[in-house]
């Protein structure tokens, strides 16, 4: 069964099109029938939750990925993974080599602030996965100081990059309570 958007803005037909694949759990959505607003989802798992939705947006045939920068639980900007503005998407029929066409999903964070002037000192990156190598020397540099990730990502010399520069960084597991 498909689970509905956590915005409560999806008509009932879209859901199968449109649904965000991983959603609030039920206990944070508004309850039409009892006006109780119940539990509200932390910055956190906010944050985390419009990563996901930005990563629905990508473009490379192997997997999509979103990102959101914000200072004080406010977002400067969002980014998805795919081949550069103009170019053709991406495809990988094999699956087996490493993607080399897309824009990564914190590149284009990035790129996006340098394009429109906005400044990501002190910021915090939410990312659906936890940044490659050459997404990490960026993301030092552009001034960010903490890093939450959902899924690990099998290479983790990008993490051990953000340590060594003293950017935190962790997984975060907040989406599912228990
Ligand atoms: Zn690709
Ligand atoms: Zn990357």
């Amino acid at each position: 069964m498909p689970m509905s958007s956590p915005f409560g803005c999806s008509r009932r037909e879209d859901d199968d099109m449109y649904s965000v694949r991983v959603s609030l759990p039920r206990v944070y959505r508004l309850r039409p029938e009892t006006k109780e607003v119940g539990m509200r989802p932390n910055r956190e798992q906010m944050l985390m939750e419009v990563a996901h939705v930005v990563a629905r947006r990508g473009t490379c045939s192997r997997l999509q990925v979103g990102a959101v920068v914000s200072r004080n639980g406010r977002i400067l900007v969002t980014g998805y993974n795919g081949a550069p503005a103009g170019m053709p998407h991406c495809k990988h029929p094999d699956d087996q080599e490493p993607c080399h066409e897309a824009v990564h999903a914190e590149e284009n964070c990035i790129a996006y602030a340098a394009r429109y002037g906005i400044s990501l000192e002190g910021g915090e990156m939410d990312t659906t996965d936890s940044p490659c190598y050459l997404c990490s020397r960026l993301i030092i540099n552009a001034g960010i100081r903490k890093v939450r990730y959902q899924r690990l990502y099998r290479v983790t010399e990008g993490l051990k990059l953000l340590s060594a520069a003293g950017v935190e960084h962790w997984q975060f597991a907040g989406m599912f309570p228990a």
